[in-house]
């Protein structure tokens, strides 16, 4: 039987919108926010056009490579902040795990589970509003001892910093810090009373001056307006963060936020496009809520996204490794590798998995 191919016409040959907007910001034009907003408002018939064209961006900037972060909550609960999403703060009634910082061995060993899972950077993160002398010693004094041991990149996530704080973590040899900007300036005041928006800068001001790379992303699903996605967007630009984690909200039960469900599969998708496109040459992870809120489209989200926690989130539980190296598989995308492979890490193919599970420390969710 012979099939017939019908010719296709020049008009429906032309390229999307969304392919000439992705052009566009591949020869260096800066997103509006008009276009920004647009993109958050991208009609569901559209999608798979926006998606290619974030793709676009995101093939011209890492290939088909992802990166993949391992987090250990290295002290958990107690935090006298009222941040309204956060399970570990002093308004919550969340049951979740509270205990004080975890022993050096311990962080050296969610520092092996890291590099076993193919993690290139582990997350060492601390509840609470700052770190106290006695802790800020302690991350100092063992990260020298996990980069030695394990050669993995590090992101301490500890709370507001002043300039002396993070010119110590620098000298420790602390790669890069995490502290998220969470909503926009103006929407602040409506997640968290007991510390500013202006404190938040000011500790990524600290970061960036002491010579750390800045990791600062977001929230999404707060009861934010569109206006203000783009607000933190593009104020994430702006400071030229290196890493944007993208968190949905996992509306945890005893949070002040328990219940709150305003997401789609869909939405969070044109989210991370809108990030690439706004943040064309950062790294965009998909963090908490990604199983909760993108479900089975989360593969889609790695065509704007380049960069995947792997293992559980702070207080929550993420998908099974197996799972995220079998999508990455099927995506035909690669994990980056650590530029050297300790020799006391038994690594597992991305097509196989690990199997470190039971030895796995309590880790989870990006929470600053
Ligand atoms: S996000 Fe950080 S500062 Fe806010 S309540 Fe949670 S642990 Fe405390």
């Amino acid at each position: 039987m012979s099939v017939s191919h019908t010719a296709v016409r020049p008009e429906e040959a032309a390229p999307s919108s969304w392919t000439l907007l992705a052009q566009r910001v591949l020869d260096g034009h800066c997103l509006s926010d008009q276009e920004a907003l647009a993109i958050l408002d991208c009609p569901d018939e559209e999608l798979l056009d926006l998606m290619a064209a974030a793709y676009r961006v995101r093939r011209q900037h890492f290939g088909r490579q992802v990166q993949l972060y391992f987090l250990m909550n290295a002290k958990s609960g107690l935090c006298p902040e009222d941040c309204g999403y956060c399970s570990q703060s002093k308004v919550s009634e969340a049951e979740i795990p509270r205990y004080n910082l975890l022993s050096a061995e311990s962080l050296l060993d969610g520092a092996r589970v890291a590099a076993e899972r193919q993690a290139r950077t582990y997350c060492i993160v601390i509840s609470g509003r700052a770190p106290t002398q006695r802790e800020l010693n302690a991350v100092c004094e063992i990260v020298p001892q996990i980069k030695d041991r394990y050669g993995l990149h590090i992101c301490a996530c500890l709370g507001l910093l002043d300039h002396e704080q993070a010119r110590r973590l620098k000298a420790a040899g602390v790669d890069r810090v995490n502290h998220n900007l969470n909503t926009s300036d103006r929407h602040y005041g409506e997640i968290c009373t007991t510390h500013t928006y202006e404190e938040r800068m000011e500790t990524l001001h600290a970061v960036r001056d002491a010579g750390l790379e800045m990791c600062s992303g977001g929230i999404v699903g707060m009861g934010e307006s569109h206006e203000d996605i783009v607000r933190m967007a593009r104020a994430l630009s702006e400071l030229g963060v290196h890493s944007i984690p993208v968190n949905f909200l996992n509306p945890i039960a005893g949070t002040p936020l328990e219940g709150r469900r305003d997401l789609n599969p869909r939405f969070c998708l044109k989210v991370l496009a809108m990030f690439r496109l706004m943040c064309p040459d950062r790294e965009i992870r998909i963090a908490g809520g990604r199983e909760m809120h993108l479900g089975s489209l989360q593969p889609l989200g790695l065509y704007a996204a380049n960069s995947l926690f792997v293992g559980d989130y702070l207080t929550t539980k993420g998908q099974a490794p197996d799972e995220d190296y079998q999508m990455l598989s099927d995506l035909g995308f690669e994990v980056v590798r650590m530029d050297r492979m300790p020799d006391n890490v038994q690594t597992h193919d991305q097509d196989a998995g690990p199997s470190c599970d039971a030895a796995t420390p309590r880790a989870g969710g990006c929470c600053h």
